[in-house]
């Protein structure tokens, strides 16, 4: 499942193929993906001019002239691939190698620059958890998106803020920071990177970082700051890895990111002098990787 500094890194590569340019075809090669296309897909989009592409979340969203607003899903396995004269290029390749088999490309966008260079953009998808959909008017108050909390990226979400959203809770700090009702777009490997980065146990009642005084505020700051890093640093290693991967032209540089306690049970933490080991826990069914050394 991609997670958001993926769809940022997404999002960043598509946009000066998408952005100001014209739709000149667009085709649907089945009826659905996780839901069906919308009805009128191909007539409301063909034609038209794309005046911006943005990211809510894990949500991509592409701004039609006059028109809808296309919510793009990667769903688990959904990527964009980028044909141009120049080559192809797959933005937000992460952690696992994107299908390239014809037989999953499902939606195919021909598009048009202002200066009329051509290009095409496919949506390839061999699961079909993604999605796309329009919203009317601003996509904030579509049903998928009008219950999301607070974007992790900006500077928006600080000690204040996520204490106030902790504030007597009960639940893990794991939990808390999932549900996406209070910070939108964080997912299983960045909660745990975010919390051990700040020296936070992911078991912790999460309202106990939010109480008043000097060290609940020391607390949330450095978690906020924590997470707002772990999915700055993500998206900029995205970001050099298109570079990389442009330069070498075909011979596939995938990044893999590094992480700290993501996938490293066994190994160990790499806090200056901690000397404690990686564990695997796991929290509502899904991993959770922590040092109990030094996360408290
Ligand atoms: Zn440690």
């Amino acid at each position: 499942m991609p997670e958001l500094p993926e769809v940022e890194t997404v999002r960043r590569g598509l946009q000066p193929v998408l952005e100001g340019a014209r739709l000149v075809r667009v085709e649907a090669r089945r009826p659905d993906l996780r839901f069906p296309f919308p009805r009128d897909f191909s007539a409301r989009l063909t034609g038209k001019t794309i005046t911006a592409l943005g990211r809510r979340a894990k949500y991509l969203t592409m701004h039609i002239d006059g028109g809808p607003v296309l919510i793009c899903h990667l769903g688990m396995s959904g990527s964009f691939r980028i044909e141009t004269s120049d080559g192809s290029d797959i933005p937000g390749v992460f952690h696992h190698e994107r299908s390239k088999s014809a037989a999953h490309d499902h939606v195919v966008f021909d598009v048009a620059s202002a200066e009329g260079a051509r290009s095409r953009v496919i949506f390839n998808d061999p699961r079909r958890f993604g999605f796309m959909l329009f919203a009317e008017g601003t996509p904030d108050t579509h049903p998928m998106l009008a219950g999301l909390g607070v974007e992790p990226t900006g500077n928006t979400l600080d000690g204040v803020l996520l204490a106030s959203l902790l504030e007597g809770r009960r639940s893990p700090l794991k939990a808390a920071l999932l549900d996406q009702r209070l910070i939108a777009g964080l997912g299983n490997i960045y909660v745990s990177e975010a919390l051990w980065r700040a020296g936070l146990s992911p078991l912790r009642e999460s309202g106990t970082i939010a109480k008043a005084g000097k060290k609940a505020a020391g607390q949330s700051e450095r978690l906020a700051g924590a997470i707002r890093s772990v999915i700055a640093d993500a998206i900029a290693a995205g970001g050099s890895s298109l570079r990389d991967y442009v330069q070498t032209d075909g011979s596939l540089g995938y990044f893999q990111h590094s992480f700290a306690v993501y996938d490293r049970e066994g190994e160990p933490c790499s806090t200056p002098g901690c000397g404690g080991q990686i564990e695997r826990i796991v929290q509502s069914g899904r991993s959770t990787f922590y040092c109990r050394t030094c996360q408290r």
